[in-house]
């Protein structure tokens, strides 16, 4: 679209790999953008206003969901895409998209869910991310999905196993060949991680299972408080909070663009193929700043996602899914019609990723709803 000067490295609508059933061209949209509106359009995306990001949904309403969250991602993607003359529409798409493939109750889910369905090729929820654009959403009378342009699908599949990206045709290739996905992608997958380790943080101290003092001994956020301390003594702790989280993220991001600018002087590539053939990522932290965000990663893992009182709730909803899976195995009548029917299948490796779709697809507290229906309460 002509408002935004694109890069020579960033992907251009004019040079994509377009879409797998051909479209006339949009009247007065880009076809990234018109990407992005299908994805905000799409039954998915409503749904993830009911997904857990970390607290399950029913845990308290000030916590992020996975709509509030793919919204952040999509913000810090959009600026770096600015500052870097990268695709801001396509880097929207990839964000807004990248969790649409979720199961309710977040990784609890998602690894339960992969474990129900070991014997029938498992379940990656970037996978099924791709596959809800790609297949499950049924909004369109020519085709399945959401015919999305290539480079968003690119983007949207961050990881895949080597047997699943042989049967993906084009857009698993990169799996075999060890390419790299165009720069949007590469950004969107870093927007998530710097949304993600910083508002958990917020969240943690919010539900009061982060305390300042815990958090002062990790070196990102210290440093941050030293700064905010020092210069308003008496401020009280949510907008200390709030102080010192727009500073780390400002500073992973200034790091961020500096770093990625470094690598493009470098490579020089002059086209999206060139970075598809760059051998390694070029959206990137400095190391430095690598360490301190993996470093506050591994404390949010220690101390909020496998924090006592998570790891309750983790094996209730564990089994919740479990159960679930086990009762439509059992009796696919007791999903929705065209579920059942979808399910009719001979073989059990279809039937169960007909099961596997219905329950990814899930709300949280649907998910909460359908176990009491059919398991009682538990
Ligand atoms: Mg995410």
């Amino acid at each position: 679209m002509a408002a935004q000067t694109l890069a020579a490295y960033a992907a251009d609508e004019s040079q994509s790999r377009g879409r797998r059933y051909p479209e006339s061209r949009a009247a007065y949209r880009g076809e990234y953008q018109r990407d992005r509106d299908r994805i905000i359009h799409s039954t998915a995306f409503r749904r993830l206003v009911y997904k857990t990001q970390v607290f399950v949904n029913h845990e308290g309403d000030l916590y992020r969901t996975r709509l509030t969250h793919s919204l952040e991602v999509a913000q810090i993607g959009r600026t770096v895409a600015g500052a870097l003359s990268l695709n801001e529409s396509l880097t929207e798409a990839i964000c807004l998209a990248h969790d649409l493939g979720h199961t309710p109750f977040g990784h609890a889910g998602q690894d339960t869910l992969n474990e129900c369905m070991r014997d029938y090729g498992g379940f990656e929820h970037n996978l099924q991310s791709l596959r809800v654009v790609d297949e499950l959403e049924a909004k369109y009378a020519d085709f399945p999905g959401l015919n999305l342009m290539f480079e968003t699908r690119e983007g949207i599949l961050k990881h895949c196993s080597v047997g699943n990206a042989r049967q993906l045709g084009d857009v698993g290739e990169r799996f075999l060949n060890r390419g790299q996905p165009g720069l949007e992608a590469q950004l969107a997958n870093i927007a998530d991680a710097i949304a993600y380790n910083n508002h958990d943080v917020d969240d943690g101290f919010r539900a009061g299972l982060l305390s300042l003092e815990q958090l002062c001994k990790q070196r990102l956020f210290g440093v941050h408080y030293d700064v905010v301390h020092t210069r308003y003594p008496d401020l009280e702790d949510r907008r200390l909070i709030y102080e010192i989280m727009r500073r780390m993220i400002n500073t992973v991001v200034t790091d961020l663009i500096d770093e990625t600018r470094r690598r493009l002087d470098a490579f020089r590539p002059q086209s999206i193929d060139d970075v598809r053939r760059a051998g390694e990522t070029l959206v990137a932290f400095s190391d430095e700043t690598a360490e301190l965000h993996a470093g506050l990663k591994r404390f949010l893992n220690r101390h909020l996602y496998r924090h006592e009182t998570k790891l309750a709730m983790t094996k209730e909803v564990q089994a919740m899914i479990r159960n679930l899976f086990a009762a439509y195995t059992s009796d696919v009548g007791l999903m929705p019609p065209e579920f059942a029917r979808a399910a009719e299948l001979p073989d059990a490796a279809g039937r169960a990723r007909v099961i596997a779709d219905y329950i990814a697809g899930m709300t949280d507290r649907y998910a909460m709803a359908e176990h009491e229906r059919i398991c009682g309460k538990s």
